[in-house]
C-alpha cells in the first residue's frame, strides 16, 4: 500500500477514534448527572429508564467500533493494513479510504454475505 494513503487512514481512524472517546465522555456524564429523584413520575421515570437503555445500546455499539478501530490501528502498524483477512490479497485504496476499518477486499466481503444471505 501507498505509503501516503496509509498515512491518510491511520489519520482517519485517530479521528474517528477521538471523536467516539469525546461522546463516549459525554454520555457517561450525561447518565451520572440525571438524579432519579428529579423523576417521582412512573411515566417520566419509565421514560427515563427507556432513554438510558438506549444509550447504554449505543454505547455497545460504540465500543465495538472502538475495538475495530484500535484493531486497524494495530494492523497499520504491523504493516497487515489493507490487506484482505480472507485472502490475503490487497484490498482497493479507495475501499480503505473510504472505510479504514475494513478487513476484507470487496470479492470476499460479497462472498461473505451471500452466504449469510442463504
Ligand atoms: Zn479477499
Amino acid at each position: 500500500m501507498d505509503p501516503k494513503v496509509l498515512e491518510k487512514c491511520r489519520e482517519a481512524l485517530q479521528r474517528q477514534m477521538n471523536e467516539l472517546m469525546a461522546d463516549a465522555g459525554k454520555t457517561v456524564s450525561d447518565m451520572t448527572l440525571a438524579p432519579e429523584e428529579n423523576f417521582p413520575d412512573p411515566t417520566d421515570r419509565a421514560a427515563l429508564e427507556s432513554d438510558r437503555n438506549f444509550t447504554l445500546r449505543l454505547r455497545d455499539r460504540e465500543r465495538k467500533l472502538v475495538a475495530k478501530i484500535k484493531e486497524a490501528i494495530k494492523r497499520t502498524e504491523s504493516g497487515a493494513f489493507g490487506i484482505c483477512d480472507s485472502c490475503g490479497g490487497e484490498i482497493e485504496e479507495k475501499r480503505m479510504l473510504a472505510r479504514p476499518v475494513t478487513t476484507e477486499c470487496i470479492d470476499c466481503k460479497t462472498a461473505a454475505e451471500e452466504e449469510e444471505v442463504r
